[in-house]
C-alpha cells in the first residue's frame, strides 16, 4: 500500500506544486510507482505536467464527489508519473462537499481504490486551509510544509499546525508532520538561515535538508510540460529534490549528499 504525502501551506508561491512535481519525478526515476494528486482548482500541477486543464473531461472533482473511481481518471504524464488531474471545476467541489456528511474523507476513500498500485502518492494542496486541504491531510500519512525563507514567511505555519492538530484529533490520528522544506532559498544571506532556525525552535519542526535554492531553471519548467528533473537534468535544484526523494524512499541520500553538509546549520 502506498505511502501518502501531502504538501501543504496556505501561502501561495512557496513551491508546493514545484515540490510535488519534482519529488514525484525523482521518485519515478528511482523506479518507484508514483501517483500525484492535484487538489488545487488552479490546476497548476496538471498544467505544468503537460495537460490542458480546460480540455479535460474527467478530473479529481468527479472522484471527490463519488461520481467516478480514481482509477478511471488517472492519466500518465510525460515524466512517467501518474496524475489525478484537476480542473477549475474543483472550485465548485468545495461548496458541494461542505453540504455532505463525511466531507473530510472524500479523498481518502477515493484513493483506497488505487493505493495498492503505487509506492507513493503525493498530494498538491491548494493555498488555503479549506475543505480541500483538509481532505489532503485526512488522506495522508505525512505532511511536508514548503517554506520560503524570508521575513515573516513563517507566520502562517502556526495556523497550518493548528489545522494539522485538528485533523489528527478529528479525522486522521496517524498524520505526522515530516518537516519544513526550505524553498526559494538564498544561501548567500544569513537571513534564510535565521528564519529556519526560528521555525525549528518555535514550532519544534524538523527542517528537511538540503534546502531548495532559488534558481531560474524552476521558473522555466512549467511552460515545457515537464518537471525540472526533465528540463534541467543535473542542475543543483533538481539534484536537491533527488536527495529528498531518496530519503523519502528510504535510501541513503546519495551522490549529492555533499549539498546536505553545506545546507542548513544545526
Ligand atoms: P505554490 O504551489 O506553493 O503556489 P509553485 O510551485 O507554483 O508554488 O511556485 C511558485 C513560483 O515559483 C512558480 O513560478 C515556480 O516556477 C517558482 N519556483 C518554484 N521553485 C523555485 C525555485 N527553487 N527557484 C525559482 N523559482 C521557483
Ligand atoms: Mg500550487
Amino acid at each position: 500500500m502506498a505511502h501518502i504525502l501531502a504538501v501543504a501551506n496556505q501561502k501561495g508561491g512557496v513551491a508546493k506544486t514545484t515540490s510535488v512535481a519534482s519529488i514525484g519525478a525523482a521518485l519515478t526515476e528511482l523506479g518507484r510507482r508514483v501517483l500525484l494528486v492535484d487538489l488545487d482548482p488552479q490546476a497548476c500541477l496538471t498544467f505544468s505536467l503537460g495537460l490542458e486543464p480546460d480540455a479535460l473531461e474527467l478530473s479529481v472533482h468527479d472522484v471527490l464527489l463519488g461520481r467516478l473511481s480514481a482509477g478511471i481518471v488517472v492519466t500518465t504524464t510525460g515524466d512517467g508519473t501518474d496524475l489525478l488531474p484537476a480542473t477549475i471545476e474543483l472550485a465548485g467541489c468545495e461548496a458541494v462537499l461542505l453540504s455532505r456528511t463525511g466531507r473530510e474523507h472524500a479523498l481518502r476513500l477515493a484513493l483506497a481504490d488505487v493505493v495498492d498500485a503505487y509506492d507513493f502518492v503525493l498530494i498538491d494542496c491548494p493555498p488555503s486551509l479549506g475543505v480541500l486541504t483538509i481532505n489532503g491531510l485526512t488522506a495522508a500519512d505525512e505532511v511536508i510544509v514548503p517554506l520560503q525563507c524570508e521575513t515573516l514567511s513563517h507566520r502562517g505555519v502556526g495556523q497550518l499546525l493548528d489545522t494539522v492538530h485538528d485533523v489528527q484529533r478529528l479525522t486522521n490520528p496517524r498524520l505526522a508532520v515530516r518537516g519544513v522544506l526550505p524553498t526559494l532559498f538564498d544561501a548567500r544571506t544569513a537571513h534564510g538561515r535565521a528564519v529556519l532556525a526560528d521555525v525549528r525552535v518555535r514550532y519544534g519542526l524538523a527542517v528537511l535538508t538540503p534546502p531548495i535554492a532559488r534558481s531560474v531553471r524552476f521558473a522555466e519548467a512549467p511552460g515545457t510540460g515537464r518537471s525540472i528533473l526533465a528540463t534541467a537534468g543535473r542542475s543543483k535544484g533538481a539534484d536537491a529534490y533527488r536527495v529528498h526523494a531518496r530519503v523519502i524512499a528510504g535510501m541513503p541520500p546519495g551522490e549529492t549528499a555533499g549539498e546536505m553538509a553545506g545546507g542548513v546549520p544545526g
